[in-house]
């Protein structure tokens, strides 16, 4: 196999064999497909030696950039010590210490760790161990879900069952449960006068109105902490998710934290439900777990559920699995990326680098084609206004190809633009990068 062979033979052959994700085929006859040779901390290189600014951290999952020395280490030794075993039956130290790691971040609340591939895996895998513990405890009635408005929880049938983006959704209706869809506490949705506290407030009143309603059939609640990414960086109010655990506690109801977008520090705490001093009763990681390396996604749970399952009957146990459960390279990638954390005290530094973004960037907000600049740690986000309904369908991907051009790697959600670095970027980086969006910015729209 030769790995010299030019972009456009590259790209020609991507595209004659490869399907690419979440993408309409026919735009790449005008959106450029950039072929990768090559990436270094922050930076992608194409196969002509152009470099892009990876600002969207891959599609958020790299913490700490490409290459990580101290990742790829850990990674080598494991390769030469095991690749991959079975886990039922048997286990290995990098899936134990992860486990333990992961547990003791929670004070030991969630004490027990289940593993998959994918972020949509873990979802599933969160759905289907809520209405199992209910059925072991002896309450089979309750199968229904709760999701928010504009969720995202990823696009296998169960996940895709407790999205809420239409245009993912609507070609498989058929096939999709029925769940309940409550109001988002997305902070935008204030009224005059209404803080971002008071939307939350109300949000978390609808669900309680739907809790007394259908509280016995519920079986789990589920929410992106604090920031739904997907859904254009809707950010809510901390106070949200402590509403959401008392009344799943009042009305007997697990609580779902998908924190495979938010979790691993990107809010600003490792967990984003620490910003509100609670813990679900799932909690879903995926994406930055393993620094961006392996597919790698696990469910953390409570002691309680996991003793519902415990029990001499086999078909009272949790009888999921996949192939790559609990992977030992996957698992070490993971494990070196929580040492980073641990060794560079990156809570600490991602503030100074938040805070140095913002300011870098302050200027965008003058412009009044400029909206709901908003931030959440190492989340950085604005809408575009768009007036006309034909620039507005093309503003991401005019946006995407005028910041290649940039040596930016962005890629707005409709008309939001945002900001999700990896860790590593310095303050020259910094600057680098709120410049570039700028006169990208100024690009797409024109003057002023
Ligand atoms: C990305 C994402 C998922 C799905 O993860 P995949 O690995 O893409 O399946 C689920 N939930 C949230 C919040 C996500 O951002």
């Amino acid at each position: 196999m030769s790995i010299t062979s030019g972009t456009d033979n590259l790209v020609a052959r991507s595209l004659a064999s490869v399907w690419h994700p979440c993408t309409q085929m026919q735009h790449h006859e005008a959106v450029p497909l950039v072929p990768v040779s090559h990436g270094r901390g922050a930076w992608l290189y194409d196969t002509d030696g152009r470099r892009y600014l990876d600002a969207i951290s891959s599609w958020w999952v790299n913490l700490f950039g490409h290459a990580n020395p101290r990742i790829n280490a850990a990674l080598k030794d494991q390769l030469d010590r095991l690749e991959h075993a079975m886990l039922a039956g048997f286990t290995h130290e990098p899936v134990v210490q992860l486990s333990e790691t992961l547990a003791a971040m929670t004070g030991n609340v969630l004490g027990h760790c289940f593993y998959a591939s994918d972020g949509a895996s873990a979802v599933e895998i969160a759905l289907k161990m809520s209405v199992h513990a209910w059925r072991n405890a002896g309450h089979a009635g309750k199968c229904e879900f709760v999701c928010l408005a504009g969720s995202y929880h990823g696009e296998t049938l169960g996940a895709l069952a407790v999205t809420d983006v239409p245009l993912f959704r609507a070609a498989y209706g058929a096939l999709l449960q029925n769940v309940h869809v409550v109001a988002s506490p997305d902070a935008r949705g204030a009224a005059p006068g209404e803080s971002a506290a008071d939307v939350a407030r109300r949000a978390a009143a609808a669900l309680e109105t739907l809790l007394q309603q259908r509280g016995a059939q519920i079986a789990a609640v589920i929410i992106e902490p604090l920031v739904q990414c997907a859904a254009g960086m809707a950010m809510h109010d901390p106070v949200y998710l402590a509403s959401v655990r008392a009344l799943c506690d009042r009305y007997g109801v697990h609580m779902i934290a998908d924190e495979i977008a938010v979790g691993c520090g990107r809010t600003g705490t490792f967990f984003a439900c620490e910003q509100a001093a609670v813990w679900p009763d799932f909690l879903c990681l995926s994406k930055g777990i393993s620094g961006g390396y392996l597919p790698l996604s696990l469910v953390l749970t409570r002691p309680e559920i996991y003793a519902a399952f415990y029990d001499r009957d086999v078909a009272r146990g949790f009888l999921h699995s996949h192939s790559y459960t609990g992977n030992p390279l996957a698992c070490r990638a993971a494990l070196a990326t929580l040492q980073i954390f641990r060794e560079d005290d990156v809570l600490a530094r991602n503030r100074h680098t938040a805070t140095r973004l913002a300011a870098a960037l302050a200027p965008l907000a003058g412009d009044g084609r400029v909206v709901n600049v908003r931030q959440r740690g190492m989340i950085w986000a604005f809408d575009a206004v768009v007036d006309d309904a034909a620039d507005a369908a093309t503003f991401s991907r005019r946006f995407f190809t005028a910041a290649l051009s940039h040596e930016l790697l962005l890629r707005p959600i409709g008309r939001t633009v945002y900001l999700m670095p990896p860790y590593i970027l310095d303050d020259t980086q910094v600057e680098f990068l709120a410049g570039a969006t700028q006169r990208v910015f100024a690009q797409v729209m024109g003057p002023a």
